[in-house]
């Protein structure tokens, strides 16, 4: 048997709905299912205004753009995560400032972050890892006493809540991405979701996303011509891939339920093995979150236990893989001279994290095949 690490889900109606994009000759940004898309999630997440957009990371950079970062500005963020994340500082003239994560979310360490927080600090992006919340709640008390803006990197976090309040949702603003190895995908492409009531700031987005103009009155018919107003780019997806996406929000609770289902066999599977300490955590979903079951991961004893494990998974045609080289240690991170944080917590999961398999339409026989082999393998790590 090969288990690949993950495989792509269609619910059937991708194709019908591509088709009908271009049959009503509706390709490009802003058409038929952009809005349709866009209505959906602002009904399911409630109480914030959603932005299609190419891709999680112009997510991040519309964010930043749109909080006006001046030279010298810093933006707390992780560093256990994806480069995407420090690039839309770094691209709008900030500096990202990273600080430790805590070991049962593998999300920001608050009281990290509260250390960290100074005259400079414009903004805190924490990371929702594998769709599971940091303590937002805390975060947003701790950034209110600041005045400090947040904004959500969930671009693995559609569908998860935190106290029963959609991820994405909970900041000031929130990002959320539809990359093909997300949950539910257009294989590239992103969401801004705004959750302040800030007609100014709302504005602003609509004239970034399309080029600095405002093609959004044109569309309404408020103006009978669209003009350059401020800067911008081209964020606006095509509207083929909204149709994708169409199809596959669909598909979010089945999605979910049954992501579900697989990571819970692992859990009740693997539990012994971190009471015998062979791995030492796993992902987990605190009381207050619910999850969507992006990823399952464990901590295993050190670097080389995790090679091992990763080797002889390979060798059953099983494929698991480590997850973010911390982005401090990074190549990139060193040449901008930001290794010498110290974020012991960051390293630690750096060197021992291993994701397994996990993808919608997982079988059963695929799901024991799995589970027989790990077990086989860290009887032997004993
Ligand atoms: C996937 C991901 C992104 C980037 O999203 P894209 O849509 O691929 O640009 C950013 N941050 C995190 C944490 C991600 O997992």
């Amino acid at each position: 048997m090969k288990i690949p690490f993950n495989k792509l889900h269609l619910t059937g109606y991708e194709i019908k709905y591509i088709q009908q994009a271009i049959d009503m000759e509706s390709v490009s940004g802003d058409g038929y299912f952009t809005s349709k898309v866009s209505n959906y999630l602002e009904d399911l997440l409630q109480n914030t205004r959603v932005f299609m957009l190419t891709s999680g990371s112009h997510a991040l950079e519309m964010a930043m753009m749109l909080l006006d970062l001046s030279p010298g500005d810093e933006v707390i963020m992780p560093s256990y995560t994806f480069p995407s994340t420090a690039n839309a500082v770094l691209l709008h003239g900030g500096n990202p400032v990273f600080v430790d994560i805590e070991l049962d979310t593998l999300s920001l360490d608050l009281k990290e972050v509260k250390k960290s927080i100074n005259n400079r600090t414009k903004a805190i992006l924490p990371v929702h890892y594998g769709g599971v919340s940091c303590k937002m709640d805390d975060l947003m008390k701790l950034a209110g006493k600041y005045g400090i803006m947040v904004i959500e990197d969930a671009a693995q976090g559609l569908g998860s809540k935190y106290n029963n309040k959609y991820l994405g949702t909970l900041g000031h603003m929130g990002c959320i991405s539809f990359h093909g190895t997300k949950n539910c995908i257009s294989g590239e492409g992103g969401a801004l979701c705004i959750n302040v009531e800030d007609k100014d700031l709302i504005e602003r987005c609509e004239m970034i996303r399309q080029k600095g103009t405002d093609r959004h009155r044109f569309i309404k018919g408020e103006v009978d011509q669209y003009t350059w107003r401020d800067i911008g780019s081209s964020y606006a997806p095509s509207d083929i891939l909204m149709a994708m996406l169409y199809a596959q929000l669909g598909d979010l609770e089945k999605i979910i339920s049954s992501r579900k289902e697989i990571y819970e066999k692992y859990i009740n599977n693997l539990k012994k093995y971190v009471d015998k300490k062979i791995i030492l955590s796993m992902s987990n979903v605190p009381d207050n979150v619910t999850s969507n079951y992006h990823n399952f991961y464990i901590l295993m004893r050190d670097k080389k236990a995790r090679r091992i494990l990763i080797e002889e998974l390979n060798k059953y045609s099983i494929k698991a893989y480590t997850h973010f080289v911390p982005l401090h240690n990074s190549p990139m991170g060193i040449k901008l001279g930001l290794n010498n944080s110290k974020l012991p917590v960051t390293e630690f999961v750096g060197d021992r994290l291993v994701r397994l398999p996990l993808y919608t339409d997982m079988s059963w026989e695929e799901v024991n095949y799995v589970i027989e082999k790990l077990k086989e393998i860290l009887e032997e790590l004993n």
